[in-house]
């Protein structure tokens, strides 16, 4: 059985084909510039690299462009569209309309596209890349694995904001919570390596990237997580402020005559580290410039590794315990100091790092002191294979 795993954004295209009988990648993919002149790289497994410079209109333009090189002779990786028994589409924005990943048929599209409202920027593309692929492979199951249906298990006094009851009735104000398929698949996979039943386990999963999420799982189900309404909530991240006193967006308006886009574009895109720091958005370059004496790169890494510890000991509250706290994401698996600074002073709760443990990137490891109560780990995220095994999952169940 093979899978298809789609990721569209707005001028980009992801993919990744995967076998799923030893979960081996065939190939993946990145397409970009989708709109502009389009850029393609391309990787099937044990072929050369290919780089295409293409001029991709639109997202079928692109997905056309990967269904060829899939197939093709030299740089491909099957023999023909056949090989392909169903694609896993990555959603952002599910509402509280998918609990699950499904099928897609015309009532489920419809449904994604009444949650436009709540992901504008996420839903569009997503949406485009599903229509795209229904018309190149109308032969091929389409599903759809959702970032927001992982935390539709929160209770409604996590999910529920203090605002007038009605925002929630009729426009569905309420938390909803994203990078769901990143926190399952590490949560599941931490279960799987300490061999103990995730029924049975508290866990912390810290999705640090660019875009930033903590989430408190018990016995595999999301109890409460840190991205709300919109991915904007939560953690300080590269670009966005995370939570921050909403007064600030009036108090903003009123003092320098921001519009409300101005206020949104300064929230998403010139706050977090970026904003402190003032020198990037990229953790990496911060790190270099606090190394340098940089006092502000440093005053942001610090505020972002406070955060991060408070939500931690705040989900240890929340579940009544932990028993294993989970890093990932580009800065979590990477990054030696963000992990050691964040646990830094929770022994309390019984987490402590070894430092020669902790001296790892990018892959698998215990990363606490031996005998502590919380196992801590770096568990590479993959939402790719978790789309995949989804999408397996529900064409089992057609
Ligand atoms: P992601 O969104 O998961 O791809 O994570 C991307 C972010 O991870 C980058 O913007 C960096 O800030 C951070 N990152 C990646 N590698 C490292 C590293 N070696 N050290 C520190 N931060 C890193």
């Amino acid at each position: 059985m093979n899978v298809l795993v789609i990721n569209c954004g707005s001028s980009s295209l992801k993919y990744q084909l995967i076998n799923m009988e030893n979960e081996d990648v065939l190939a993946k993919g990145l397409a970009e510039r989708i709109g502009l002149d389009g850029v393609i790289k391309h990787q099937a497994e044990g072929k050369e690299e290919v780089k295409l410079d293409d001029k991709l209109n639109n997202h079928k333009d692109a997905i056309k462009v990967v269904l060829d090189l899939l197939v093709d002779e030299k740089v491909g990786a099957i023999k023909s569209l056949d090989e392909i028994d169903v694609v896993g589409h990555r959603v952002v924005h599910g509402g509280e309309k998918f609990a699950g990943s499904v099928i897609i048929n015309d009532e489920v599209i419809l449904a994604m596209e009444d949650c436009i409202d709540l992901a504008p920027l996420h839903n569009p593309p997503n949406i485009t890349g599903i229509k795209a692929c229904q018309e190149l492979m109308p032969n091929v199951t389409m599903t759809g694995v959702f970032d927001t249906a992982f935390h539709q298990t929160m209770s409604k006094k996590a999910y529920i904001y203090p605002l007038p009851y009605e925002l929630y009735e009729e426009l569905g104000v309420r938390k909803y919570g994203f990078h769901g398929t990143s926190h399952k698949y590490v949560a599941n996979r931490v279960a799987e390596l300490i061999g103990e039943d995730i029924e049975d386990l508290k866990i912390v999963t810290c999705h640090l990237g660019n875009g930033a999420s903590a989430t408190a799982i018990r016995g595999g189900k999301s109890v409460d997580t840190s991205m709300g309404l919109t991915p904007l909530e939560g953690l300080a991240m590269g670009t966005r402020s995370g939570s921050i006193d909403p007064a600030i967006i009036t108090f903003l308006m009123n003092k320098k005559n921001m519009t409300i886009d101005e206020v949104d574009e300064l929230l998403n895109k010139k706050s977090g580290v970026l904003g402190i720091s003032g020198v990037s958005n990229d953790f990496r370059d911060i790190e270099k410039a606090a190394e340098e004496g940089n006092e502000r790169a440093q005053l942001a890494l610090d505020k972002f590794y406070y955060i991060v510890k408070k939500y931690i000991a705040s989900y240890t509250a929340a579940m009544g315990g932990i028993d294993v706290l989970v890093f990932t994401a580009g800065l979590g698996e990477n990054s030696i100091e963000a992990r050691r600074a964040i646990c830094e002073d929770l022994e309390y709760l019984g987490i402590e790092i070894d430092d020669e443990n902790n001296n790892v990137r990018g892959k698998e490891q215990l990363i606490s002191k031996e005998g502590k109560k919380v196992k801590v780990y770096v568990i590479p995220t993959n939402e790719e294979l978790m789309i995949a095994r989804e999408a397996i999952e529900i064409l089992g169940n057609k």
